[in-house]
């Protein structure tokens, strides 16, 4: 920590009105008083002018660095040229958004003034940051107030969530408008809170990246990236962390000298003896006698000692950074507040724990989070992605094995790109990984030569391991992009005009509440002509895909669930070929079904923080156009006529595509709803137009 200057104790009548002093010493005084050098620390800064509100902060007047110690060595890296982006998982009550944002921006405004952008996770959280930190401090802080107009008159064109100043503006936002910040360069960017941010904002992490790329231009950019973490692996602060240097602060003891990361596991607490009465909530526990025990002397340290000790902790980094600088494992154990004293943090762990002893662990995620700082293991026991490689069975990329018999098609839509998963299925819907893979190019153009592309990678036909050919029975191709949406209902027509009726386009369903069945069929309100939808104008409809119930069956909720998991052969088995693309295991693992922040009390699929997912969508899709054919209530009969007709057509040398039938066509025809199509039927004549030429036709 850097003690502040002399210039930050000057008595209220200033040594420079004395006039004893020299002329130049005169000089070098005013201008030290009046125009702080550039080179002032935020530290500096704020402890010679900040001045805390009666409406932001609970000890309003002269702001002091010294209370929380761990913010100087948080503003040495803010203002280290060295370091361009600044990351910090922390408790909520570490006085981060005032000590660290607040203070750095004011700090800007007055000495070094840009233009400065922040996001926060809701329109909510930035106006209330606007209205309790931002202009409490403008208005309290006279340095500022002279630079700042406040008033939200229109001619200061200071209204609302952007305010100027001269040299630069500060700019709030919130997440679901990101785009838009994307266009407005700044050297600084602040993003707060971002593992509040609406998860499921399509290209979320992308955008964010994006405004990071921005600041790129700047010689002197740096991002600030600070919050609360959430659900292990999910958390965008936990990861960002992980990239970081990984700076700790290490507390120092009294008694025995030896500095160490505070930790709840060093919390300790009495409990009575059996005779006495039970808490109804904290149990035999007793609260009043919590204290922190050293892990080095075994030395107890009352609050008191505790906060003492805090006070003269040091930072240091446990990783190399490349410019990022991380701090974290920041628990509310460090904060001196008297809510924060070791008594109501036990209070708080033991009232968690008694509800998380009843099956809601809702508090307890929320004290992990919030007391601790750390993210919340809650997916215990996740699908290990080494085991899964260690289960690829030896069979070759496009060939079906024995028993695998019928083969569906999920491609998930990229703007560069078509992700794709081709995948055979068997009796009780065992099935046969066939490929994984992408092909690139740009969808958002209709006349680019990837759709032709996709068409020979996705139609067969694929060798059986009888050296019979198998073709594709369903296609369920993702229409859910508005940027391709157009496009795919383009191709998609064309494939039904070529019989390809088996091809549909769908939409992964964003509901939340995880009742929608994997397959269902479209309601004929979604053909209902007086509301023409993009899709009806090329006379298609849109299949929902049931995207939480089809991971809840693939990867399971929690604990052991999920077909993933089983090994050897049988019904639900999902097995895949040890030459698939590696990040295949990495891609289908990369959910987790955890409570939404957002949503609370919720379980919703969650994507791991800087995962790519385009393995798992395609799976989900692959085997929505398997339930479209049924195959799962196939009787095993049925399965041994498909072998026999598959066989038999290879002995007279045929080469036939079997026929799902029309989904498309029968559903548009009748007004009623459709009954779910019957599945692919090998013995059926090939309806296949002799207009149709070209790639992975019949010779
Ligand atoms: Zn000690």
């Amino acid at each position: 920590m850097t003690a502040p200057r002399a210039s930050a104790r000057q008595p209220i009548v200033p040594a420079w009105l004395d006039t004893r002093a020299p002329a130049a010493a005169l000089a070098a005084r005013v201008w030290k008083h009046w125009a702080p050098p550039p080179r002032m620390t935020t530290t500096e800064w704020a402890n010679a002018f900040r001045y805390l509100s009666a409406k932001g902060s609970a000890r309003p007047g002269k702001y002091s660095a010294a209370l929380t110690p761990w913010i100087s060595a948080i503003h040495a890296a803010l203002d280290d040229p060295a370091i361009h982006k600044v990351v910090l998982m922390k408790a909520a009550q570490v006085a981060w958004t005032d000590g660290v944002i607040t203070n750095y921006i004011g700090k800007r405004i007055d000495l070094d003034p840009c233009p400065m952008l922040a996001m926060f996770p809701t329109m909510e959280s930035a106006k209330d940051y606007m209205q309790e930190k931002f202009l409490p401090m403008i208005e309290v802080t006279p340095r500022l107030r002279a630079k700042v107009d406040t008033s939200g008159s229109r001619k200061s064109g200071n209204r609302g969530l952007f305010k100027n100043f001269a040299g630069g503006f500060l700019k709030l936002s919130w997440s679901n408008s990101i785009s838009k910040l994307k266009s407005t360069p700044a050297p600084v960017v602040i993003i707060e809170e971002p593992d509040d941010a609406s998860a499921n904002v399509r290209g979320q992490g992308d955008a964010i990246k994006l405004i990071e790329e921005r600041t790129k231009t700047y010689a002197r950019r740096k991002i600030i990236f600070g919050g609360t973490p959430s659900i292990k692996d999910v958390s965008a602060i936990e990861d960002a962390y992980r990239a970081s240097d990984q700076r700790k602060f290490f507390v120092p003891c009294h008694a025995c000298g030896q500095d160490h990361v505070l930790e709840w596991a060093n919390v300790q607490w009495d409990e009575s003896g059996p005779e006495a009465a039970r808490h109804e909530v904290y149990g035999r526990a007793l609260p009043e006698t919590a204290r922190y025990v050293c892990p080095h002397c075994a030395t107890s340290w009352t609050d008191a000692q505790k906060n003492t000790n805090v006070r003269r902790l040091t930072c240091r980094a446990t990783a190399q950074g490349r410019g990022v600088a991380g701090f974290g494992y920041l628990s509310e154990l460090y904060a001196p507040w008297h809510e924060s004293r070791m008594q109501r943090l036990v209070e708080r762990y033991l009232e968690a724990k008694h509800k998380a002893d009843q099956g809601d662990s809702a508090d307890e995620i929320v004290f992990v989070n919030s007391c601790l700082g750390l993210p919340y293991e809650y997916a215990k026991g996740s699908i290990d992605e080494e085991m899964l490689k260690s289960r690829a069975e030896d069979y070759p990329e496009l060939v079906a094995p024995l028993d695998a018999l019928v083969v569906t098609v999920g491609v998930d839509t990229q703007h560069d790109r078509f992700a794709i998963i081709i995948r055979a299925w068997g009796l009780g819907e065992e099935s046969w990984l066939l490929y994984w893979g992408e092909i690139y190019g740009n969808t958002t153009d209709r006349s680019d030569p990837v759709w032709q592309e996709l068409e020979k990678v996705i139609f067969g036909p694929f060798q059986h391991e009888t050296g019979a050919e198998l073709w594709t029975s369903a296609v369920s191709i993702d229409s859910g992009d508005g940027n391709t949406s157009e496009n795919v209902y383009h191709w998609v027509r064309r494939q039904h005009r070529m019989g390809k009726h088996y091809v549909m386009p769908i939409k992964g369903d964003s509901e939340q509440t995880g009742q929608k069945e994997i397959f269902t069929v479209p309601s004929t309100r979604t053909m209902d002509h007086r509301t023409p939808t993009k899709a009806s104008k090329f006379g298609l409809k849109v299949w929902h895909v049931g995207t939480h119930k089809a991971k809840d069956l693939i990867l399971g909720g929690r604990e052991g669930a999920g077909r993933i998991r089983l090994e050897g052969r049988g019904p639900g088995r999902i097995h895949f070929y040890t030459d698939v693309r590696p990040d295949y295991y990495e891609q289908i693992t990369a959910e987790v079904k955890a409570p939404s922040r957002r949503h609370a009390g919720k379980l919703v699929w969650q994507q791991k923080a800087g995962r790519r997912n385009e393995a798992l969508d395609c799976e989900v899709y692959a085997l929505h156009a398997a339930r479209s054919l049924k195959l799962h209530i196939q009787p095993e009969e049925w399965w041994n006529r498909r072998r026999a007709a598959l066989t038999q057509s290879d002995l007279f040398g045929r080469r036939e595509e079997p026929q799902a039938v029309p989904l498309d066509e029968q559903a548009q025809e009748d007004e009623t709803p459709a009954n779910p199509p019957p599945p692919a039927q090998a013995t059926q004549p090939p309806r296949v137009s002799s207009r149709v030429g070209g790639l992975g036709r019949r010779r």
